[in-house]
């Protein structure tokens, strides 16, 4: 997290290889995905910010303050830092400690999450993210979203979040989102999202 506060214009790089999540996201993808689609959002907030006093804020303060085209690129941008950092070619495949019981206590077992969060995803219309997000409290929420929408804007702590945006699946999965979204959760490190939820 500590990363994102100061990369408004740097591209952060990927923290594993391209190919390290296939079968499921592969380098094809993860090429287009962030040296392309995320990439372009950071240009495109350097072109629209250039000369204004958001150019000297943290993309989390942009996306508070900003709404139209600024707020779109510095939201798709500070989403796909947060999406590219939760895989792992060797993933924890299941939280345990206070995440593991938050989850149980809200909805039941982490299957019962994923299920949700997978319904959710399949369902959005068009293009959108699918968050797992926390209040100050520690209460968890899922939390559907269109374009480029992110639950920093509701006051909430992002923990997970699912691109449901074409261009995430559309080369390996083609039109079908559903089983794009299944395997989602293969490489999904649940030790980043325990991180996530400490602080
Ligand atoms: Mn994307």
């Amino acid at each position: 997290m500590t990363t994102l506060a100061t990369t408004i214009f740097t591209i952060v790089e990927l923290p594993y290889a391209y190919d390290a999540l296939e079968p499921y996201i592969s380098a094809e993808t993860l090429h287009f995905h962030h040296d392309m689609h995320y990439a372009g959002y950071v240009a495109k907030l350097e072109e629209l910010t250039e000369g204004t006093h958001y150019a000297s804020m943290s993309l989390e303060d942009i996306i508070r303050e900003s709404d139209g085209a600024i707020f779109n690129n510095a939201a798709q941008a500070w989403n796909h830092i947060f999406y590219f950092e939760q895989f792992a070619r060797k993933p924890k495949h299941m939280p345990d400690g206070r995440l593991y019981n938050a989850i149980v206590d809200t909805f039941g077992s982490v299957e019962d999450l994923r299920r949700r969060m997978t319904t959710a995803a399949v369902g959005l219309f068009g293009s959108g993210w699918v968050w797992l997000a926390a209040d100050n409290d520690g209460k968890l929420y899922i939390v559907s979203r269109p374009n480029a929408g992110t639950p920093l804007t509701d006051g909430l702590i992002p923990l997970l979040c699912i691109d449901v945006w074409e261009h995430a699946y559309y080369l390996d999965y083609r039109n079908q989102r559903r089983t794009a979204v299944e395997d989602f959760w293969k490489v999904l490190d649940w030790a980043v999202v325990e991180g996530r939820y400490s602080v």
